[in-house]
């Protein structure tokens, strides 16, 4: 919901899964209870190895391409399975993840006196209705029955937006609303409004290297409509419509790179200049039938995208009621693919998994209920998951570890060359400003009123998808709960969030090989401590240096510090925009320059707070034939191994704000000279750029 997180890794799907602390090869465990603490925190599993020597691929130079030399043989040796588009060191910890997370949705399964409206009750009926493989076959189409024939009822275009607002929570569909931090107030909720209502990213339509996948979308569309009951020939009709209607919507789009400009999609307005922007609907009407409640104290809407809303309000009225409604049917359709029965999931699978991203098989059936409950009732998962999967201790060191970052990057400020006092003084209020939160939130969701049932899944979802975009709703006008999670517990991830100036890590994040109790600093800091970086750095990227110490878009640079940066972070976009990712497609470095500034600080500030652990607690010795600095730089490259299947490298090229694993990896390094040092790389070398860059 929230739009504006900046996340050190995004999923092609938007669920992800954390990794608990017992290894894979220990024996599974039954319930959550039988596991004590001390068993899963104190016990170092023996096949344990911070850094796997076997995985480096010695052949290759570390000063040719380090990258390389770090993951080759791990690369090697991990082919990405069948069900998945890429194998990366996230997925290795997902994997380890969701064998917890089934034994915890068996067990509530198993656990009969719990009650259906706690958070054993909520994952049990969940699991249970989507692992009903027999009972979603025997419902086939039915729960999207009603919504279909409400479509079909429309016989006028504002009866028809009626529909599609009453539909906005399980079909999404023409543009996307939610309720957030005002970023302009941020200790206030504001109402946004945001393009949407595309199938694919926005290139798809667009490229002509990509016109084979539009054609297959096209292709699917129709086969959509076949499982619903139309005949070819008006299958191909109806998809025509649909092909043209989210080709006009990607047409008054903005790009990835476009959405980054802060200032620019910050569009405040009255309903009044909204409807005038917006004429053919009746926004203050529509907005209320999506479920905004009291709509006339409701005083400003946040347009991301004014341009979009102008084309939106044209395409609607442009284009016949019939194939309006063929758009939105499909919009249903595909939003439910995946919950119906067999057919419909595997149509939805081709095209999206097998099409889009290079997928072969689908994963396993409890995979892929365990990501739906995750997304729907993640609190209550949650809960359950850290039971089994946290460990106090993992806290205590990363809050140590925290500390050592902020006091690196406390230095950097202070010793930057490139920027004035003034400036310097606010950066460090702002820094020390930051707030962390580490494993899961204080307070749980309790999905009040949500109901659930144990034999129909797609109605459970459909549920979850009402009471979650209520519930977001409902925040509009009232002050924002800074106490919120915008992640849950299990994700293998991490945030930044610009409004509350606050670092996020998630339970499932703080697991090897980003982070064991069982590794040394170097290694740790080489991993958690620069995925730490990276989520300060964000505060001070080309997007979050505009927010200040309170979360509130304000400019606090001087005017001359302010094109100092400009000037560092336009070559940065230079440097990225040179790498090739397939035959003549390169990474864009407008659209990934917040991550890779991250990227570069957040490394950086690791390697210094490094020093400061090491001045404390004393620096080991050599390992393994390497260094503890080498060390360290072997944990960073570690964490961005990763093979992608083509399709998956080409649409993250169109959707991921991030650089792909190997430039994640390099780019930072190249620009480093404690790298240099560390792996005697010379003047000339492909890992030293003869122009380095330090921004903070
Ligand atoms: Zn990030």
């Amino acid at each position: 919901m929230k739009h504006s997180i900046y996340k050190i890794g995004t999923f092609a799907l938007g669920l992800t899964f954390g990794l608990g602390l017992t290894s894979c090869n220990e024996p599974k465990k039954t319930t959550a209870t039988e596991v004590t603490e001390e068993e899963v925190t104190d016990k170092k599993p023996t096949d344990y190895l911070a850094i796997d020597l076997t995985n480096l691929d010695t052949t290759v130079r570390p000063q040719d391409d380090f990258f390389m030399y770090v993951n080759g043989n791990w690369l090697k040796k991990n082919p990405i399975p069948a069900s998945e588009t890429r194998w990366t060191s996230f997925s290795e910890i997902l994997e380890r993840n969701r064998e917890i997370l089934k034994r915890v949705a068996e067990s509530a399964v198993n656990n009969t006196s719990a009650s259906p409206t706690s958070a054993e009750g909520h994952v049990a009926a969940f699991y249970k209705s989507g692992m009903n493989e027999e009972k979603r076959e025997e419902l086939g189409m039915k729960p999207l029955t009603p919504h279909l024939e409400a479509i079909n009822k429309a016989t006028t275009l504002d009866e028809f937006l009626k529909v599609t607002a009453s539909q906005k929570a399980v079909a999404g569909g023409l543009f996307r609303v939610y309720v957030t931090a005002d970023e302009k107030n941020s200790s206030t909720n504001a109402l946004y409004l945001n393009q949407g209502g595309t199938s694919l990213p926005k290139a798809y339509y667009e490229t002509p290297d990509l016109k084979e996948k539009l054609a297959a979308f096209e292709k699917h569309v129709v086969n959509m409509f076949v499982l619903m009951g139309e005949n070819e020939e008006t299958a191909a009709k109806k998809a025509k419509n649909v092909v043209a209607i989210e080709t006009a919507l990607a047409k008054v789009s903005r790009t990835p790179a476009e959405r980054r400009d802060t200032e620019k999609n910050y569009n405040k307005m009255s309903f009044a200049e909204l409807q005038k922007l917006s004429p053919n609907v009746n926004w203050k009407a529509h907005l209320s039938d999506v479920g905004l409640q009291d709509i006339e104290s409701v005083e400003n809407v946040i347009v991301g995208e004014p341009e979009f809303f102008t084309g939106l309000s044209k395409i609607l009225k442009s284009n016949s009621l019939e194939a309006l409604k063929d758009y939105q049917k499909y919009q249903l359709a595909s939003s439910f693919a995946n919950f119906l029965n067999s057919d419909f999931e595997k149509e939805a699978f081709d095209f999206y998994n097998k099409t889009m991203r290079g997928q072969t098989e689908m994963q396993e059936r409890w995979k892929l209920v365990l990501n739906v409950i995750d997304r729907s009732v993640g609190h209550s998962l949650g809960q359950l998951y850290v039971k089994e999967a946290f460990s106090p201790k993992a806290k205590e060191r990363a809050e140590i570890m925290i500390k050592d970052v902020r006091a690196g990057f406390e230095d950097h400020i202070k010793g930057l060359e490139w920027m004035g006092e003034d400036t310097k003084q606010q950066a460090l209020t702002k820094l020390l400003a930051i707030t962390t939160k580490i494993g899961y939130p204080d307070t749980w969701k309790t999905y009040e009123g949500l109901e659930l049932s144990e034999d129909n899944y797609a109605q459970n979802v459909m549920n979850a998808n009402i009471w979650r975009l209520k519930d977001n709703l409902a925040k509009i006008g009232t002050p924002v709960d800074k106490s919120e999670w915008h992640m849950t517990p299990s994700t293998v991830n991490a945030y930044y969030n610009p409004t509350s100036n606050e670092i996020v890590f998630p339970a499932g994040i703080l697991q090897p090989p980003f982070f064991s109790e069982h590794a040394d600093d170097a290694v740790n800091y080489g991993g958690i401590g620069a995925v730490i970086g990276h989520e300060i750095s964000h505060g001070f990227d080309d997007q979050g240096s505009q927010y200040d110490a309170e979360g509130n878009m304000n400019n606090w640079w001087t005017d001359t510090d302010k094109e100092q940066f400009k000037e560092k972070t336009t070559s940065l976009i230079d440097q990225y925009s040179e790498y090739i990712v397939l035959d003549g497609i390169k990474v864009k470095g407008d659209a990934t320059l917040g991550e890779n500034i991250a990227d570069l600080g957040g490394m950086a500030v690791a390697y210094d707070a490094l020093q400061k652990a090491w001045t404390r607690e004393g620096k080991p010795e050599n390992q393994d034939g390497l260094t503890p600095e080498q060390r360290f730089f072997v944990s960073w490259a570690q964490i961005w191994r990763v093979n992608f299947t083509d399709e998956e490298l080409r649409n993250r090229i169109e959707t991921d704000y991030h650089s792909p694993g190997m430039f994640r990896a390099n780019g930072p390094l190249s620009n480093f000279d404690p790298f240099f040092t560390a792996f005697d790389v010379k003047e000339g070398d492909k890992m030293r750029r003869e122009k380095q860059i330090v921004i903070w």
